[in-house]
């Protein structure tokens, strides 16, 4: 009989659920709105439901599923499978979802960090594909990180490690939601990137200003980078400051990794083009030769799947018993 692992992909929009095979592809997939503000309880039973129905429709296939991964967004830890706190999901606090769903599901369990997984997926079959040592950072809402160092997620002493969208990249730069101030997310971010623009629009004109006239409020990121594409001032000096401040970060971490692959994901890549060559330039001027010779800055290749992929990898990794948080 073949095998597969189930991985999930657990997002504050979003829960995924797909078939992994045991080389990285996907078997099949599924997809439903999370709406956390539902309730906890109502969001755990829609995702042990869709479990279900993912393991039932497998053995269908003739195939036996060998475990669960699951990526949730927010601090975990790992080792007991317990979501601590999670801005996404506000009212999970110590959730044991690792405990719940094995006593549901009566197969191996494995929670990671969404960015995390992520990083494995990409690792695994994704732009990193056989890389040793990667640097993953998702440049969404938020800027979420994950290192792979001799081929692992590096989870560090807690299993919180590689927060690296809260390192410092500007002392002096404005609040962050996590308490610090001048983090790379207030920078990298899409919401970053948005609330920079909205604070210039106050005293600069800007294309934005006057097609969103009255209700500046409501454009997002996306606006931003088109709005940049023709030629817009305000738009263009965002983007050039976050590529200033992204560089930063990414030659601090060329220099204390010494990594081969940087994979950059998320919706904010759209701008690509915009800011990638600012971030060279400046990784150029701050990390050392060797390094930043080696570390390839490249775009994710897995999309809205690098989740789920990442999540059975990483249950996958944990089978193999590279490690005992099974
Ligand atoms: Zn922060």
């Amino acid at each position: 009989m073949k095998k597969s692992i189930i991985g999930v992909d657990l997002g504050g929009t979003n829960i995924r659920v797909a078939a992994i095979s045991m080389q990285g592809s996907v078997l099949h997939r599924t997809k439903q709105s999370t709406d956390p503000e539902a309730g906890k309880d109502l969001v755990i039973e829609k995702l042990l439901q869709m479990l279900e129905r993912s393991v039932q429709r497998e053995r269908e296939a003739g195939r036996r599923p060998q475990a669960v991964g699951i990526g949730a967004p927010g601090v975990i830890y790992v080792r007991r499978g317990v979501i601590v706190s999670s801005p996404n999901l506000p009212d999970w606090v110590e959730v044991p979802l690792k405990a719940i769903v094995r006593r549901r599901i009566s197969l191996p369990v494995v929670v990671e960090n969404d960015a995390n997984a992520a990083a494995y997926g990409e690792k695994w079959v994704g732009a990193g594909k056989g890389a040793d040592s990667l640097i993953c950072l998702t440049l969404g809402t938020g800027v979420g990180g994950g290192i792979i160092l001799n081929g692992r997620v590096w989870h560090g002493e807690d299993g919180m490690a590689a927060e690296l969208g809260h390192t410092t990249v500007n002392p002096d730069g404005p609040q962050c939601k996590c308490g610090n101030t001048g983090c790379l997310e207030v920078y990298a971010s899409a919401t970053g990137i948005v609330r920079e623009v909205k604070r210039r629009l106050i005293r600069e004109d800007s294309i934005l200003k006057t097609s969103f006239q009255g209700r500046e409020d409501v454009f997002s990121a996306r606006d931003v980078f088109r709005a940049a594409k023709a030629g817009d001032l305000v738009c263009l000096r965002v983007i050039h400051q976050m590529g200033r401040y992204l560089g930063i970060g990414i030659a601090n971490m060329v220099n204390t990794f010494n990594p081969q692959i940087i994979v950059l994901s998320g919706g904010v890549t759209a701008a690509w083009r915009d800011f990638i060559p600012i971030v060279k330039e400046e990784v150029t001027v701050r990390a050392f030769k060797v390094p930043r010779i080696r570390a390839k800055i490249v775009r994710a290749k897995l999309g809205d799947d690098a989740g789920v992929i990442g999540a059975a990898g990483a249950a996958l990794q944990a089978m193999k018993g590279r490690n005992h948080w099974l």
